[in-house]
């Protein structure tokens, strides 16, 4: 059988179409256009001064490197002028006239060809001028076209910078399909291109010199030629994140930070990167010296400035950083990346996602440096973020290293300043400690006197003391650390601290019950439960406490009281929790109720001494919802205290 024969096409194109989708659907945001000429201007500079550094002559060699973008209003022209290599008519044809036609990826191939060819594999050699290069923007040979957004008429006049030819000569386009190119008028530029954009009616705005100072501004500050907007030079900040770090001084640093954040402030740290391998780029990250509300009004404030050859490509870039270092400010700047690269894209790429991998291993770095070296700073800066670094338990693969940093006020700790890691929690740990124990409360002093605390502080325990709410889904997202647990107090079991000893106190130690008392203790406790009826699981006795006659507990197992509390509030649950009263055995005022229970069973006065005794548990474990009852029983009860006072007193 023979096969049916083959043969090749090349495809075609409706060029008027393709520049129709070039020109309005390659950028959402019509500003972008000035970007693209202003890149363009600096590769031409930067051409030019590359082939100046090996010893070429250019023409009126005097002519400073700048870029000048002025207006004519009543002819609505914007015109763009560089200094740059220009070019000759047969240039201006083909990189003008053949789309995706890129004269800068040629010009970089040349340089590639060439060095691979001379420098015997010497990629390196500062003086091979590849530096340089490395500043070229362009690479894909569509920019350009991007003006016909805003310009139905383009004339783009050129003088070539080197060469025997000097005429000038002008390319003309309406963006619809078609060009001309002819010799120039005598309004052409001495060297370099001048780009006459002739702007739509709707596009008047690019006549005005707050715009596009703005647009030069936000995407092209760091073009390392001077760009003047009228008279006024727009870009005056050097891109320090390209210099060697050795160059720059701390100064720099802050000045930097300040007009790249608008801060008043001095920033608290900087990292300066420079990676070539797995992915290529320099950054400069700060770490400001105040803290945002990432979990309120700045949600979205945050991400890194993403720069690809000194351009911005979108401010505030969230794939650069995971969530939990978004306290970081600052710019990293890639050649991995193209100029028209869109945002879609830039969501899931894997330059991008490279990036970020480096970015958070040096992040982690720099903070267990700091965290070694300056334990004054690294205690600034967790109070500052901290509240956001502990969002780190998410990354699974760093877990390890954002434990190790992780800060703590403890039981152990002299003062509410002061912090401690888990690491130096393990050293001040009894011998056959496993556990880091933990207690959640609003503050120190409510953390201090929870009574789940007192069984802790016997045995000298010494507990982390968790006060923001993010805290203890931290604490459940860590799981271990160094083969150790994360427990809070108040689900201890009874005899977790049983191998530890009492640390000797002054105490008089407490009787114990006799016999016979002990089952009439078993009665009160149902009585106390029969009194206290539906808002009670159980009354029992209770094995954690030292000085407090009572506590609510959860039953076995169950989540801690603040976490249950959280999701209350976000089901809306403004119902009481049932839960076990545990009592103090040895407490006075059980000793007493247990004579009062002996004498009457139906006392009263019992009576009232549980409920009270169940609403002051309540209010330690955080709930008060009915204060008015509240205050009238122990009104009542106090009434009734005093009566007995004067009473037994003789008063
Ligand atoms: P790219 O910048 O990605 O190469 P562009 O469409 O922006 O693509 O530009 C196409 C080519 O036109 C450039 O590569 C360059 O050779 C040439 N060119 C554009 N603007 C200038 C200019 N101002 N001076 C000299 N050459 C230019
Ligand atoms: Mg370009």
């Amino acid at each position: 059988m023979s096969q049916p024969a083959e043969s090749t096409h090349q495809f075609r194109a409706e060029v008027r179409k393709v520049l129709h989708i070039l020109t309005n659907s390659l950028y959402t945001n019509r500003e972008i256009f000035l970007r693209e000429l202003v890149s363009n201007a600096s590769d031409a500079l930067d051409k030019l001064r590359f082939r100046t550094n090996r010893g070429e002559s250019p023409r009126e060699p005097g002519l400073p490197l700048e870029i000048r973008i002025s207006v004519d209003k009543d002819a609505k022209l914007l015109c763009i002028g560089d200094t740059g290599l220009g070019m000759t008519a047969d240039e201006l044809a083909d990189n003008l006239g053949t789309i995706a036609k890129s004269g800068s990826e040629e010009f970089l191939a040349g340089l590639a060809a060439e060095s691979s060819a001379s420098t015997d594999g010497d990629a390196n050699d500062p003086d091979s001028g590849k530096p340089d290069a490395a500043n070229i923007i362009g690479r894909f040979g569509v920019g350009f076209y991007s003006v016909f957004m805003v310009a139905d008429k383009v004339e783009v006049i050129s003088r070539p910078a080197f060469g025997e030819d000097t005429t000038a000569h002008v390319w003309t386009s309406d963006g619809l399909g078609t060009f001309s190119v002819g010799e120039a008028g005598a309004d052409a530029p001495v060297r370099g291109t001048l780009i006459r954009a002739h702007l739509k009616d709707d596009a008047v705005e690019f006549l005005e010199q707050y715009r596009l100072e703005s647009v030069i501004r936000k995407h092209s500050a760091f073009v390392p030629f001077p760009v003047f907007v009228g008279e006024e030079r727009v870009n005056t900040q050097p891109a320090l994140w390209r210099e060697p770090k050795s160059s720059v001084s701390k100064e720099q640093y802050a000045e930097f930070y300040k007009a790249l954040c608008h801060d008043h402030k001095d920033p608290l740290d900087v990292q300066h990167i420079s990676v070539d391998a797995p992915v290529q780029f320099n950054a400069l990250l700060y770490i400001p010296d105040s803290a945002q509300d990432f979990f309120g009004a700045d949600r979205d404030f945050w991400g890194l400035d993403l720069y690809a050859r000194r351009v911005l490509i979108q401010h505030r870039n969230k794939e650069l950083i995971p969530e939990y270092l978004a306290f970081l400010r600052g710019v990293v700047d890639t050649e991995d990346l193209p100029l028209n690269i869109s945002r879609e894209t830039l969501q899931e790429n894997v330059v991008l996602r490279k990036i970020q991998q480096v970015i958070v291993k040096q992040s982690l770095g720099h903070l267990e440096k700091l965290a070694a070296n300056d334990a004054e700073k690294y205690a600034a800066f967790w109070k500052l973020h901290g509240k956001v670094f502990k969002l780190g338990y998410h990354d699974f693969a760093n877990r390890e290293r954002v434990c190790g940093l992780l800060r703590f006020n403890t039981s152990a700790l002299a003062d509410a300043d002061a912090l401690s890691s888990l690491t130096e929690y393990m050293e001040r740990a009894p011998e056959g400690q496993k556990t880091f124990w933990y207690v959640a409360a609003p503050n120190r002093e409510a953390a201090r006197l929870s009574p789940h605390m007192e069984r802790f502080r016997q045995k000298g325990i010494e507990v982390l003391y968790l006060l923001e709410p993010v805290d203890e889904f931290v604490m459940e997202g860590l799981g271990k650390y160094k083969d150790w647990d994360f427990k809070a107090v108040e689900n201890a079991a009874d005899d977790a601290l049983d191998a530890f000893a009492d640390k000797s106190e002054d105490k008089e130690p407490v009787q114990p019950l006799s016999e016979a008392d002990n089952q009439s203790f078993d009665g009160l406790l149902e009585r106390m439960k029969e009194i206290l009826g539906d808002k009670v699981k159980e009354v029992r006795v209770s094995h954690r406490l030292a000085d407090s006659p009572a506590v609510l507990v959860s039953p076995d197992g169950g989540m801690t009281s603040s976490m249950e509390k959280f999701l209350r509030v976000m089901q809306k649950d403004d119902s009481l929790p049932v839960k076990t009263l545990e009592v103090n055995r040895d407490h006075p005022l059980l000793r007493n109720m247990l004579r009062m229970f002996k004498a009457d069973r139906e006392d009263k006065a019992l009576a009232d001494m549980t409920q009270s005794l169940f609403d002051a548990s309540l209010l330690l474990d955080g709930y008060l919802n009915d204060p008015q009852a509240l205050a009238s029983r122990v009104n009542s009860l106090l009434a009734e205290a005093a009566a007995w006072y004067a009473e037994v007193r003789k008063l």
